[in-house]
Order: structure tokens, then C-alpha cells, then sequence
């Protein structure tokens, strides 16, 4: 457990680099969790410390009800923020071992609109199936903003909610996953946004975008040695 434990927070600690090596974030703002395989755990950022000291001892180990466990390693400090949204898309999503959280400026600004990004890209159509929604508005302080990514994701293909008048949260079988769906979104939202400057959208037929959908999910990369498909999710090249 220990080494599932380390390995979390390595993940986490450098993943954190990638929200600002694609300009994702400000100041100290976002955070990436990562579930720990095998038990009721979560590694996640501590609040309000600088990018730049995020390495894997500063990370901070939680429960599912997103307490922080007394005496590991990073339990002096406090845990991001946004913990009670991560814990709870935990605790109610098994299938789901990483959460992403942005201002992303194009993806926000949708969410400051309260629209949902329709699905006019085929690349957005490989990544999310489709629009990528909007969420219900919630505040900080309570199970409010997980309540919300859970209601809006749960059987929707995105794994990208635009929680209104706030941000991005992203899901992922783990926590590389969850970010290059970050990654992502603020790049359909920006070129979608970019695109209605210059006139109409003009949207893909539905059942193009779920053939495109499965294409991508299921044969695009590729094959392993073991003879199944190579995640096309987080290797896409
Ligand atoms: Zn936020």
C-alpha cells in the first residue's frame, strides 16, 4: 500500500506541472487528485501553496470523506479547497481514479454563460462524445460541487463538466487521464469560441459523432504487445 501510496503522489506532484505547461491555471489556483488503487484513498494537493513547491511529500493524503489521515506525510498542511468535490466524485464514481480542476479561461468563459460547448470538431467528438455540459452552480464549503459533477456526468460521455459561474472538473480512470481531458476541453473551448466569432456553427450529425466517439475509444493507437489496445485516451499521438 505504501508504494500505491508514493506512486499517487508522484503522480500528483508532477501532473500539477502539466496544468501549467498548457496554461491551465494561475497563481495557485486548480489542483489534480488521484485515487489510490486498492484502498479508500486519495492524494491531493495542499491549498494555496505555489506551484513551484509541489513536490511528492508536500501532497496530502485523504479518506473517502476527504479527511485528511493524521500523521502521513503532509498532514501538517491543508488540503486543497476543493477536497469535499474531489471526495465526493470518489465515494460515488468507483470507476473514476482522477479529478482535474481549472479556471481554464476559454472553458470558463462558457461557464460564465452558463453554455454548454456543442460538439462541432471531430476531435471533440473522439474526446468527449459530444457537447460538453454545463453544471448547476454551487459554492464552495460543503459536498455541493461534487454533488453537481456527479449528477451531471454520470451516463454522459464527456468527462468534462462546465460548472456555471466557476470552472472545469474533469474525470479520468486516473489521474493522467482526468488532465488530458483538461487539456482538452480549454482547447475545443477556445477553438469553438474562436470559430462563432467568424459565423455559424455548423454541428455533426449524432450518429457521426458516436461512430467517431467509439472509433476513438476503442481502435484508434496503438496495439500492445499483450494483443489489447494501447490507451488511446492518454497516448494519443
Ligand atoms: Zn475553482
Amino acid at each position: 500500500m505504501s508504494d500505491e501510496i508514493r506512486r499517487a503522489r508522484s503522480n500528483v506532484a508532477s501532473l500539477h506541472g502539466e496544468l501549467v505547461r498548457y496554461g491551465l491555471v494561475v497563481w495557485t489556483a486548480g489542483n489534480v487528485a488521484e485515487r489510490v488503487p486498492g484502498a479508500d484513498l486519495f492524494v491531493i494537493k495542499p491549498s494555496g501553496v505555489d506551484y513551484d513547491e509541489l513536490t511528492p511529500s508536500a501532497m496530502i493524503c485523504c479518506d473517502l470523506l476527504g479527511n485528511v489521515i493524521p500523521g502521513s506525510e503532509g498532514s501538517e498542511l491543508s488540503p486543497s479547497s476543493d477536497t469535499a468535490a474531489h471526495a465526493y466524485v470518489y465515494r460515488t464514481m468507483p470507476e473514476v481514479g482522477g479529478v482535474v480542476h481549472t479556471h481554464s479561461t476559454y472553458a470558463t468563459a462558457w461557464a460564465a454563460r452558463g453554455e454548454a460547448i456543442p460538439c462541432v470538431i471531430t476531435g471533440m467528438a473522439d474526446e468527449f462524445g459530444g457537447e460538453i455540459p454545463v453544471g448547476p452552480f454551487a459554492v464552495i464549503g460543503d459536498d455541493s460541487i461534487g454533488r453537481g459533477i456527479v449528477a451531471t456526468l454520470s451516463g454522459h460521455r464527456s468527462r468534462a463538466v462546465l460548472m456555471r459561474n466557476h470552472g472545469v472538473f474533469t474525470i479520468g480512470k486516473n489521474a493522467s487521464d482526468a488532465v488530458k481531458a483538461a487539456v482538452m476541453c480549454e482547447d475545443v473551448a477556445r477553438t469553438v469560441h474562436i470559430a462563432r466569432q467568424g459565423g455559424d456553427l455548423v454541428p455533426i450529425p449524432p450518429e457521426i459523432v458516436g461512430r467517431l466517439f467509439d472509433r476513438y475509444q476503442n481502435v484508434y493507437g496503438q496495439q500492445s504487445a499483450e494483443g489489447g489496445r494501447a490507451d488511446a485516451r492518454t497516448d494519443r499521438s
